[in-house]
């Protein structure tokens, strides 16, 4: 493909994309009708000897690739959490793809290290986090990752490191070194354990509690694995869990935390944290004591925050614990500027090189500005709180936990039926309405109750596409509740 090649298929290209954003999505079904191993067939086995018209490799994609596709940014897409898009982001994306540099060191390009420094810290305004988070307070700091898994497993890094360094006079034994995770913590934090190594405890939350860690279960779980010769040091917190959308007690946790200084606090908010841009938001979760006892904090923008995959966000409170433990520089990567203090943003993350991802949050965070983004958050929330009102009213259906931001946990439960015939019920409506294709969402359990999850998040969802979602579950619950007749 020559340069004018290139300027007419990327004008194609773009109108195809503006084309599937102006309503080509709204006819498609959410969900992918194909089944498992359709695509191979469908292809060669082995790359062309010479290369095709890329006409031919666009055709390919349109008629092969996009049956295949779920379509996350439908506005009927209501399972997992979102994941955003933005036409801001997208253009981004764009240019930064169009000048490739893996950014491991500020000199790889400048621009793409002090862009990150400058919106990191836009971001955590945008958050309302403490300004010792902020990469100008130079003590603490932040940079993008790839996910919220990656984000924590740096954190865990971290907090080991540091928790070696305090103890350097009694050396813990790696076999005793705990990682506190709840119940109800992303498997991110199982994930972090197996690549480490490391323990994994999961501390039980209560369906009274909302799900939500308390601070007198963490003292008591610290009390104990200390005294059998335990050394936990860091635990990661959730705020909006995967399941519920619970928020982990941080006021109790930061108390408990005192008396245990040497434990790390890793807050997971992968979905939730964008929503901490509405000074409402931040108050009704009593999160003013989080920016006082965290020592690191993730929330991913390519979730609910208007920026396309990856963007996950990472800031710690002292970067030395994570330089200390990630900085691997060999003379090939050294630099005067690095020797000198600039950012080497590869000592703050797992690999070496990184995308320019901070172009992409610098177009969304200009282009929505910060009531654009606030605007954004309350359109989901205030649509959630429509959908819980049609459930709180149906007769068919139970709000499971109190709605959360723009999550809300259901399930069927019809009056006279038995509580033991509701998971079952509750199993049969979800392979239901997982067989349509156009209705997305997703299961859980909480403490052994089968439930069904609803979130929200697209900019485009209305009050309409609520209200058909929550039309498609009661007309499978019927049916459901038919068969059992
Ligand atoms: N944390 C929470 C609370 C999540 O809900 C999720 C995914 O939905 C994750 C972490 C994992 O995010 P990532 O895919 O960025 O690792």
């Amino acid at each position: 493909m020559d340069v004018e090649e290139f300027r007419k298929a990327g004008k194609a290209a773009i109108d195809h994309i503006a084309d599937y954003y102006a309503g080509a999505i709204d006819s498609l079904p959410v969900n992918s009708l194909v089944q498992p191993g359709y695509l191979p067939p469908l292809l060669p086995d082995a790359p062309p000897e010479q290369g095709e018209e890329f006409s031919a490799i666009t055709e390919d994609y349109h008629k092969l690739i996009m049956p295949g596709l779920t379509h996350w940014q439908h506005p009927e897409f209501m399972a997992y959490f979102p994941t955003a898009s933005s036409f801001e982001a997208i253009l981004g994306d764009l240019y930064a793809l169009s000048i490739p540099t893996p950014g491991f060191n500020w000199t790889c390009s400048p621009a793409a290290t002090e862009l990150e420094i400058v919106v990191m810290d836009w971001a955590a305004k945008l958050l309302h986090l403490d300004p010792a988070f902020y990469n100008a307070s130079g003590v603490g700091g932040g940079a993008l990752q790839t996910t919220a898994s990656d984000s924590a497993l740096i954190a865990v890094v971290a907090a080991r490191e540091r928790f070696m360094t305090l103890h350097a006079d009694d050396p813990p034994n790696l076999a005793n070194l705990v990682i506190y995770v709840s119940t109800q913590t992303h498997s991110l934090g199982l994930k972090a354990g197996k690549v480490l190594g490391l323990r994994v405890r999961a501390l039980e939350v209560r369906a009274e509690d909302g799900y939500a860690l308390r601070g007198e279960t963490l003292s008591r779980a610290l009390e104990e694995d200390k005294a059998a010769g335990n050394r936990p040091f860091v635990l990661i917190a959730t705020v909006g869990t995967t399941s519920s959308g619970a928020v982990d007690s941080m006021a109790e946790i930061g108390t408990s935390l005192k008396s245990h200084p040497d434990v790390w606090l890793h807050v997971d908010a992968a979905w939730a944290g964008i929503a901490l841009c509405c000074p409402e938001t931040h108050e009704q979760l009593q999160l003013a004591d989080l920016n006082l006892f965290m020592d690191s904090f993730c929330t991913n923008f390519h979730k609910w925050g208007l920026v396309n995959f990856d963007c996950s966000t990472l800031w710690v409170r002292d970067r030395k614990a994570l330089t200390t433990a990630l900085d691997i520089t060999p003379p090939f990567l050294r630099t005067a500027q690095g020797d000198a203090g600039a950012i080497d943003y590869r000592n703050w993350h797992l690999a070496l090189g990184r995308r320019f991802r901070s172009l992409k949050l610098w177009f969304a965070l200009r282009g929505f500005g910060v009531e654009g983004f606030r605007k954004h958050i309350r359109h989901a929330i205030a649509l959630n709180q429509t959908f819980a009102a049609l459930v709180a009213k149906s007769e068919l259906l139970e709000l499971v936990t109190p709605p959360s931001l723009a999550l809300s946990v259901i399930r069927l439960a019809p009056p006279n039926v038995t509580s033991d015939a509701l998971n079952g019920l509750n199993t049969a409506l979800y392979a239901r309405l997982s067989a349509r294709p156009d209705v997305a969402l997703t299961q859980t359990t909480l403490n052994g109750v089968f439930c069904i999850r609803v979130a929200i998040g697209s900019p485009r969802t209305t009050e309409e596409n609520i209200r058909r979602t929550f039309d498609a579950i009661v007309e499978e619950a019927k049916v459901v509740l038919g068969e059992l007749k």
